[in-house]
């Protein structure tokens, strides 16, 4: 049996953060994630909100940063808006997941690609994984649909969006500094489909509030007047669940604990669950690091106490999902109190709750 303190299942921005940031507080650590390589099969668009990457140093050959927001109405009337300080940062997602393994590697993390979580189940007061690993605490990080929650009859996501991107180079942006953003119930309901400068590319996409499926092609064909996809060319699709519904119950049972989109620690608003993944990834690998060498408290009732619950987001959702059919929208897109409402949206510092 390969001992350590803690098992991490899944290699995402969740795992990743918690397993260099244990490794660094000198807790041993090994982390499970079934692709071969990192940064294979991304299904995320990568955008990092400016609190992020004030948080988080990531390096700059691999961002881009954006600062304006054109916002549409379904019958594409649109507004722009402006902040003087706040950006977000696109990213080339890929590469940032191989450094953020490189990162944890460096800081003693054991990182093994190409090792499937399989079976888990507890043996005393250790958890025991695929019949071979063994630790105090395991950290299910294994994403929207974890296993790792399942085997250990923790809490499961139940709402999703599904959301579909596809990655274009020769796509002109009339502004190139910013993310265009598009509110229509019928092709995005409960959210939106968005037009944003990568790192070298246009990413494209679209999300809708399940069981509704994003059609990027009826949303491509939607852009024709507004972009000249003449000359573009698809270089990447990627898609993906996305949980809305908030921290899922229970979200520990004492010795494992989930994290990232397996705990439904996602924005129901915003679907931004980057950030929370990397912040709690964090977080939790202090607590556990305390536990095991101060005896301070466990680390499940440190998370208890500090995980979001969302609830007025998710308030804000469900208004959105069933009160703003798309008429609304495009009356209310040249209102100043729906303009200041969506400045807020997406400049006002974002509270991790
Ligand atoms: C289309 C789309 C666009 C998005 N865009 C944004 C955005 O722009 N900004 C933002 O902030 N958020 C965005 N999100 C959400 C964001 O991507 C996630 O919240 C974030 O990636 C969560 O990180 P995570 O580490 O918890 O999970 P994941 O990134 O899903 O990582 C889970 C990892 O676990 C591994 N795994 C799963 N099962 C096993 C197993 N059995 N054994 C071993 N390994 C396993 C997977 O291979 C994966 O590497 C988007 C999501 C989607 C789907």
């Amino acid at each position: 049996m390969k001992n350590s303190d803690v098992i991490i299942i899944g290699g995402g921005f969740a795992g990743l953060l918690c397993a260099k940031s244990l490794a660094l507080q000198g807790v041993s650590v090994t982390l499970l994630e079934r692709k071969h390589t990192p940064g294979m099969g991304m299904h995320t668009t990568g955008i990092i909100v400016g609190e992020c990457a004030r948080e988080f140093a990531l390096p700059d050959h691999l961002t881009r940063k954006v600062t304006d927001v054109r916002l549409y109405s379904p019958s594409l009337r649109y507004v722009d808006l402006k902040s003087s300080d706040y950006f977000f940062l696109t990213t080339d997602t890929p590469n940032l997941m191989r450094h953020l393994s490189d990162e944890a590697i460096k800081a003693g993390a054991n990182i093994l690609y190409d090792t499937p979580y399989e079976h888990g189940k507890m043996s005393g007061n250790e958890v025991i994984v695929n019949g071979e690993y063994s630790a105090r605490f395991l950290i299910g990080a294994d994403g929207p649909r974890s296993k790792v929650a399942g085997d250990f009859k923790l809490g499961q996501n139940t709402e999703f969006l599904l959301g579909a991107e596809a990655e274009y180079t020769g796509l002109p942006l009339e502004n190139p500094n910013a993310f265009y953003c598009f509110l229509d119930q019928s092709l995005a309901w409960g959210y939106l489909g968005w037009v944003i400068p990568g790192v070298g590319v246009a990413q494209v996409g679209l999300a809708q509030r399940m069981p509704k499926r994003p059609d990027i092609d009826a949303f491509v064909k939607r852009m024709k007047d507004t972009f000249d996809f003449s000359n573009a060319t698809v270089t990447a699709r990627r898609g993906g669940l996305i949980p809305c519904g908030g921290l899922v119950k229970p979200f520990t049972n004492g010795s494992v604990i989930l994290l990232g989109d397996s705990a439904g620690i996602v924005s129901p608003l915003t679907a931004g669950g980057i950030h929370t993944a990397m912040h709690y990834g964090k977080l939790l690998a202090e607590a556990i690091a305390s536990h095991l060498h101060h005896g301070a408290e466990h680390p499940a009732i440190v998370m208890s106490r500090v995980y979001p619950r969302f609830y007025a987001k998710q308030l804000l959702r469900k208004t959105f999902e069933y009160a703003a059919p798309n008429w609304l929208l495009d009356i209310a897109i040249n209102n100043s109190v729906f303009k200041c409402a969506a400045s807020t949206v997406f400049f006002k510092e974002k509270t991790l709750r």
